[in-house]
């Protein structure tokens, strides 16, 4: 098992935004998060990441608990909701820049960067700055930067929220060859097209609660489609 995650609780004041979630995720697997907003999605994330400590239950990466901070770091790569690249530094200067918070040696980090900027098809891209991308390109740009230091499981937090049918393709393409190379990926979504072609597990989250978490195909089951699942598992504020 890659990912463990036990009874996890996140208040803010008084609002509880996770309700003590729990689930496991395998090594090499796609596991997606599906809510809608405001179900607690990047709350969710932020802690996994150590960016945001939780109140309360139990993260666990290849057995190693997240307060191991040092240690959980060189696991795990984010993909978080809003760019955190440098847009005036070109794509290549960014990987550089990021691989060295890692203490990477300068040589490490050129061939890392070539493999990914091939594997993500941004090869031409290399001497562009960040800003002059376009958005799908944006994107790859973010997750060559969270796979720079060769993490086990990387976590995408809407990764093609807000980029053109086309490079949304594009996008899924590049996260199955990650899945390929044997990185466990984990990504929050609210559109249910790329949680079912992409995810081998699905967890529906609804106001903090995991309400189903299986398959697509089985998620489906009973019904037309997986939007007509996740409305009927979304719903029900009160059951
Ligand atoms: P999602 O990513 O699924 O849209 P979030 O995790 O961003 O959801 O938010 C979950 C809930 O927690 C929302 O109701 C949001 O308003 C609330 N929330 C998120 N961050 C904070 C914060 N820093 N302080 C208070 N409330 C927050
Ligand atoms: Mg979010």
């Amino acid at each position: 098992m890659m990912l463990l995650v036990k009874n996890l609780k996140k208040k803010y004041k008084n609002f509880l935004a996770l309700k003590g979630i729990s689930y496991e995720v395998n090594k090499s697997e796609i596991f997606g998060i599906l809510g809608p907003n405001g179900a607690g999605k990047s709350t969710m994330i932020k802690i996994l990441t150590c960016f945001q400590k939780p109140t309360s239950g139990i993260v666990k990466i290849n057995n190693i608990s997240i307060d191991e901070t040092n240690k959980i770091k060189p696991l795990i790569g984010w993909v978080p909701q809003e760019e955190t690249f440098y847009a005036n530094l070109t794509v290549k200067e960014n990987l550089e820049y990021f691989g060295s918070l890692y203490n990477l040696k300068k040589l490490v980090i050129k061939k890392r960067s070539e493999e990914i900027l091939k594997l993500l098809e941004i090869e031409n891209k290399t001497n562009s700055l960040a800003s002059s991308l376009s958005g799908g390109m944006k994107r790859r740009l973010s997750i060559a930067i969270a796979l720079i230091h060769d993490p086990k499981i990387i976590y995408l937090d809407e990764p093609t929220a807000g980029v053109d049918p086309v490079s949304r393709r594009a996008l899924w393409e590049i996260i199955k060859k990650i899945k390929e190379k044997g990185v466990t990926i984990l990504f929050c979504t609210h559109y249910l097209d790329e949680a079912e072609l992409l995810c081998d597990r699905i967890a529906i989250l609804r106001s903090g609660e995991i309400t189903a978490i299986d398959t697509p195909k089985k998620l489906k089951k009973g019904y037309k489609t997986l939007e007509e699942a996740f409305i009927n598992l979304i719903k029900n504020e009160n059951k």
